[in-house]
This record gives structure tokens, C-alpha cells and sequence, in this order.
């Protein structure tokens, strides 16, 4: 509950303006919020479902509006992808988690080493530059690189294959983890898919929200999974809710899953007090 209240959906008050006029005063208070530093991430454990161990974190930004409180992604992410915003923003994202992992393994040398998951949005994952701008950051943060993942949905992965195999290439040079977002929801890259040099495969929510109920959904994490493992790659189960959603991805032989059965998106110091918790365990 203390994440997103459903108010929060409903932040530009839907008065008789016209579509454009909307756009344009949220493109200018996004600007205005990046220079004021209003974005704010949380982060999402991952779990290792054999042992419950935690294996990482996904970061997920939120606006922290001054006066409407906590703003869904949802809500400007789209805005800030069309006008181009997403990339000093999604700069900031990966430098703040980088930070925020070194500072955890320097607090938590105990732990195994933590990854950390950021989103690619698609107009960031097109930049020429992506690498290098990556590459800065990890060399800023002292993060190993092995401790980032970087998340590409499917639809984005698809959108050029070439090129998206091209640019996948050069990240996977600077030796860090490379992850297929959202997976089974965006146009069926069965065929290209041994071709992309990923780490890790997301199966997408919808797919395991209806797994218990739907045999078809079940068939299709099923398959997910098993065309993930045979393909060399590690599978996550994303909105995993329930415990017997856990207990069918198990017996499937998912090894990693995040979802509100394990936690929420934390803010940070609630994530640091989560890593503790692991630590005493
Ligand atoms: P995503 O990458 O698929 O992130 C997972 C979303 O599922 C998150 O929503 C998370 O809070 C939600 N979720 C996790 N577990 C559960 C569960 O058990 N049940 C349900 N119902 N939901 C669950 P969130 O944080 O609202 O983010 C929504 C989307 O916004 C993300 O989807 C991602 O596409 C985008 N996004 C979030 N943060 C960033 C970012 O830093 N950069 C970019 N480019 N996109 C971001
Ligand atoms: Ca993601
Ligand atoms: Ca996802
Ligand atoms: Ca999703």
C-alpha cells in the first residue's frame, strides 16, 4: 500500500484540454523534474526460488512529485520515451543504481554478489553511444560489470533485429548480464532468439497471473522455461503472487522469481533493511 495509492494514476487532472496541451505542460514539468532531481527508484527483490535467497534487485523509478506524491511509471515513462526525455533520464536510473549496488556490497560483503537490473527503454537502447555512456558509469560507480543486468524488452529486441543483435554485442563486451524482458508478450522471436547474446529471460506476468487457473498459460511458462534453460539462458518469473504459482514454477524447473509473494518494490532503505534480513538469516 505504500507504493502506489490508485490516486496516483490520475495525475493530470483530465479538464477540457486538448491531448497536445497536455503533452507539451508534461514534457515541461519532466524537464523541470530532472533538473529538480524528483525521480526516485525502488527496488524489486529477486529471488532464488529453491533457497528463497535474494540474488538482486530490479530498480524501478517513480516521480516523487512534490505536491501529487508518487507518480507510476506508467504515467510518464511513454512521455518521456516520445520527447526523447528518457535519455538523461535512464542515465540518471543506471547511474543511481549502480551506486546504490556498490554501496550495498561495500555494507553487505557477506552476501553473494548481488546483481542489479535496470530497463532499457527503446530510445535509450538505440543510442550509438550506449556502450560508451555504460561503460562511463560502471568505471564511475567502481561497480563490477558483472553486478549490472540490463533489461530490453522483446518488442524493443525486435523492433531491428540486426541492429539489436549489433548493439547487444557491444554491452555484452563490457562483460555484464543482458536480460529479455517481458518475454512471450512481443512479436514471437523464436527465430532470432539464439542469435541475441542474453543472460537471463523474464516471463512476462500475464502469463504466470493465469498459470494456476489457465492450462494454455501454464503450457506456455512451461515452455517458456524450458526453451530459456535449453538455450543456455536463466529464467525469471515475473508477478509471481501466490504460493502455488510458486510451487508450479518450481516443479518447472524456473530457478529465479520476483514478485509481491517475495516483496514489492522497496525504497531503498527498506531494500538495505530486506538485505540484512538475508544476512542474519
Ligand atoms: P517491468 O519492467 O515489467 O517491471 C515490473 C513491473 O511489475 C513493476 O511495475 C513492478 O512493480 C510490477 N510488479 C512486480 N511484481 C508484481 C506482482 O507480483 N504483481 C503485480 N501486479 N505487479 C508486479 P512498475 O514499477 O509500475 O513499472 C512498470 C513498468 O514501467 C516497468 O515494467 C517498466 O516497463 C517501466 N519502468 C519502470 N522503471 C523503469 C526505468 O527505470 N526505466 C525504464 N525505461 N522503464 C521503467
Ligand atoms: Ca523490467
Ligand atoms: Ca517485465
Ligand atoms: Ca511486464
Amino acid at each position: 500500500a505504500r507504493v502506489l495509492k490508485a490516486e496516483c494514476y490520475e495525475v493530470f487532472n483530465p479538464k477540457m484540454r486538448s491531448e497536445a496541451v497536455r503533452q507539451f505542460q508534461l514534457e515541461a514539468e519532466l524537464r523541470r523534474a530532472i533538473e529538480r532531481q524528483e525521480f526516485v527508484l525502488y527496488y524489486q527483490p529477486i529471488i532464488a526460488l529453491q533457497t528463497r535467497q535474494l540474488a538482486g534487485f530490479e530498480a524501478l523509478v517513480r516521480w516523487q512529485h512534490p505536491q501529487r506524491g508518487l507518480i507510476s511509471p506508467a504515467e510518464f515513462i511513454g512521455p518521456a520515451e516520445e520527447t526523447g526525455l528518457i535519455v538523461p533520464l535512464g542515465l540518471w536510473i543506471l547511474r543511481q543504481a549502480c551506486q546504490q549496488m556498490y554501496d550495498w556490497h561495500q555494507a553487505f560483503p557477506q552476501l553473494g554478489p548481488l546483481i542489479i537490473s535496470v530497463n532499457l527503454s527503446p530510445r535509450q537502447f538505440n543510442q550509438s553511444d550506449l556502450t560508451q555512456q555504460v561503460a562511463q558509469v560502471l568505471a564511475d560507480c567502481h561497480l563490477e560489470s558483472c553486478s549490472l543486468k540490463l533489461e530490453l524488452t522483446e518488442s524493443t529486441a525486435m523492433e531491428n533485429v540486426s541492429s539489436t543483435i549489433e548493439q547487444l554485442l557491444k554491452l555484452k563486451a563490457l562483460n555484464l548480464k543482458l536480460s529479455l524482458d517481458d518475454f512471450g508478450t512481443g512479436y514471437s522471436s523464436l527465430s532470432y532468439l539464439h542469435h541475441f547474446p542474453t543472460d537471463t529471460l523474464k516471463v512476462d506476468r500475464s502469463f504466470v497471473n493465469r498459470m494456476v487457473e489457465t492450462q494454455g498459460d501454464s503450457d506456455i511458462v512451461g515452455t517458456i522455461i524450458a526453451l530459456g534453460h535449453k538455450l543456455g539462458m536463466d529464467v525469471i518469473a515475473e508477478g509471481v503472487e501466490t504460493e502455488e504459482q510458486c510451487v508450479q514454477l518450481q516443479t518447472f524447473g524456473c530457478q529465479y522469481g520476483q514478485g509481491y509473494l517475495f516483496s514489492k518494490p522497496l525504497p531503498a532503505h527498506t531494500a538495505a533493511a530486506f538485505i540484512a534480513q538475508q544476512v542474519t538469516q
